[in-house]
C-alpha cells in the first residue's frame, strides 16, 4: 500500500498531505518514470535507502553552486548538502582542480604515494585526538575498524551505544532492531541521559569494550550533546578501561578539530568522513598512537586492515584540497554562523505562529521537529506527527527548497543569502498556509517512522 493510500478521507491534514503529493506527481513526470525504469535493475529503484520517499524521489540531474537540478527541470537550493558530505557545494573549482590533475597523473597506481601521507598529516594536525589514523572507503568502515579496534585492545565484547544513533548503515538504532545492525554485544542507553549511562556502564565493567558516541546526534535528528553527559562518558569508560570512540562523521565540521574541542573532551578514538574529501568517497579511524599502532605492520603481530580503495588517488588528491585549501577555518566559521542564523530565524517563525515544531542543531547543520520541544533525545521526538513533516517537505520543493525528508538541513560553502532568504520564506508560506491544520488534527496523530 503506498502512502496516499493509507490517508484517510475525513482528516483534513491526510487531505492536505494527499493534495500536495498529487501536486507533486503532477509535477515530475520525468522522475516518475526514471524511477521505474530504476526498479528494473535496483530492487525499489533504490541503492540508498535514505533518499527514497514515496510515490518516487526526484532523480537530479546535476548541480551547480548551492543549486541541483531535477530531470524536469526544475531548480532547488539544495539544503540536502548530501547529508553533510555536501559541504564544498556542487562545484568547488579548487577539488575539481585536484581531481582533473590526479587523473592526468595515472589512476590505481597500486602503491603508495606521496598524497595519503601528506592527507594523513593534514587530517592529523586538524584533528589533534587523531594521534595517528587509517583511511577507510566510508563512515561505516570507519566505525567498524574503530570498534573492532576497541574490542581487541581491551579483550572485552560489549559495545555501548546510544537510542537514536546513526554510526553507518550497519549501526543503526533508530528502531529498538535492526536485523542489518552487525552483531556486536550491545548495550543501548537514552542519549543525554549521564546517569543512566554511568549505572549501564558500572553494570558491565567488566565486559565493556568501548562507548561510541556523536558530540551532536546527526542523523537521530541534529540533537546536541550535553557537556555534562559526555564529561560522564569519559569519566566514566576511564574507570572501567573501556574506550570512548566519538563519531564525528558528521560533527567534525561544525568546529575546526571537531565538535569535541567544543566540549574539550578527547576521545580515545575517532572517526571521520563525509565531507573531509570534498565530497568523494571517505572514511578514516583513529586516536591515540598506542592503539592505533596496532595496525603497524612492521609488528609480528599486527592488526591487519587491507581495502583497495583506501588509499585511493582521486580521494586523496581532493582531500588535501578540500582540507587545506577549502575548508578553512574562516570558510568553516562562516557557513556555520550562517546556519545558526537561519536555525535561529526557523525557530523563531515556529513560535510565532505557535507552531508545534521546532528545530535544533549546531552551526551548519539543524533538524525541523514536529513537536514543540525540547528535544534532547530521540524519546522526545516519538510523538512527532510524520504527516507534518511530509507535509513540509512537499511544500517546501514546491518553493524549490531540498532539504532531507526527516527534515534535516546542511549549509554548504555555496550557500548564500538568496538561499536562506528563500528557505525562510517558504518556511513562513508553510507555517502560515498550513497552521490551521496543525491545531485541528492532533486526534489522529500518528507514531514518528524510523
Ligand atoms: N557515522 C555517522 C555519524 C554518520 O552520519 C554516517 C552517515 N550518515 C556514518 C557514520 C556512515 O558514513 P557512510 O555513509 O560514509 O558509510
Amino acid at each position: 500500500m503506498n502512502v496516499v493510500e493509507t490517508l484517510s478521507a475525513n482528516s483534513p491534514l491526510d487531505e492536505a498531505l494527499r493534495g500536495a503529493i498529487g501536486a507533486y506527481v503532477a509535477r515530475n513526470p520525468n522522475s516518475a518514470k526514471q524511477h521505474a525504469s530504476a526498479c528494473e535493475a535496483m530492487p525499489g529503484g533504490n541503492t540508498r535507502t535514505v533518499l527514497f520517499h514515496e510515490p518516487f524521489p526526484l532523480t537530479i540531474r546535476c548541480g551547480k553552486g548551492c543549486e541541483v537540478s531535477d530531470v524536469d527541470g526544475h531548480r532547488y537550493f539544495d539544503f540536502m548538502g548530501e547529508y553533510t558530505a555536501g559541504l564544498a557545494g556542487h562545484s568547488n573549482a579548487i577539488i575539481g582542480e585536484a581531481i582533473k590533475q590526479s587523473v592526468d597523473n595515472g589512476l590505481s597506481l597500486s602503491g603508495h604515494t606521496r598524497v595519503e601521507a601528506e592527507f594523513a598529516a593534514t587530517i592529523a594536525k586538524r584533528f589533534p585526538a587523531m594521534e595517528l589514523l587509517r583511511f577507510t572507503n566510508s563512515g561505516t568502515e570507519a566505525t567498524l575498524l574503530a570498534l573492532t579496534l576497541a574490542r581487541i585492545a581491551t579483550g572485552k565484547n560489549k559495545v555501548m551505544a546510544f537510542d537514536g544513533a546513526y554510526h553507518g548503515s550497519v549501526f543503526t538504532f533508530k528502531a529498538a532492531v535492526n536485523q542489518v545492525n552487525v552483531p556486536f554485544d550491545w548495550l543501548l542507553a537514552p542519549y543525554n541521559d549521564a546517569a543512566a549511562a554511568a549505572k549501564l556502564i558500572a553494570q558491565h565493567a567488566d565486559g565493556i569494550a568501548a562507548v561510541i558516541v556523536e558530540p551532536m546526534q546527526g542523523s537521530g535528528g541534529c540533537i546536541p550533546a550535553e557537556r555534562d553527559f559526555l564529561l560522564t562518558l569519559r569519566k566514566e569508560t576511564e574507570k572501567v578501561g573501556a574506550l570512548l570512540v566519538f563519531d564525528e562523521v558528521m560533527t567534525s565540521r561544525l568546529a575546526p578539530g571537531g565538535l569535541q574541542t567544543r566540549y574539550n573532551i578527547r576521545p580515545d578514538l575517532m572517526t571521520l568522513g563525509k565531507y573531509v574529501a570534498g565530497g568523494l568517497s571517505f572514511g578514516a579511524f583513529g586516536g591515540r598512537a598506542d592503539l592505533m599502532q596496532r595496525f603497524d605492520p612492521r609488528k609480528v603481530d599486527a592488526l591487519a586492515h587491507a581495502g583497495t580503495f583506501n588509499n585511493n588517488v582521486l580521494t586523496m588528491a581532493a582531500g588535501v584540497a578540500m582540507m587545506t585549501k577549502v575548508a578553512t577555518q574562516q570558510a568553516l566559521d562562516r557557513v556555520n554562523a550562517r546556519g545558526e542564523a537561519l536555525r535561529t530565524r526557523l525557530e523563531s517563525l515556529c513560535r510565532e505562529y505557535h507552531a508545534p515544531l521546532c528545530v535544533t542543531g549546531i552551526g551548519s547543520l539543524f533538524t525541523i521537529h514536529s513537536v514543540a520541544g525540547p528535544v534532547r533525545s530521540i524519546a522526545d521526538t516519538i510523538a512527532q506527527d510524520q504527516r507534518i513533516k511530509e507535509l513540509l517537505f512537499f511544500d517546501l520543493l514546491e518553493q524549490g527548497i531540498y532539504l532531507a525528508r526527516r527534515g534535516m538541513a546542511a549549509l554548504s560553502f555555496e550557500t548564500d543569502d538568496a538561499a536562506c532568504e528563500r528557505f525562510t520564506a517558504a518556511f513562513d508560506q508553510f507555517l502560515r498556509r498550513r497552521k490551521l491544520l496543525f491545531a485541528a488534527d492532533t486526534t489522529s496523530l500518528r507514531p514518528a517512522r524510523s
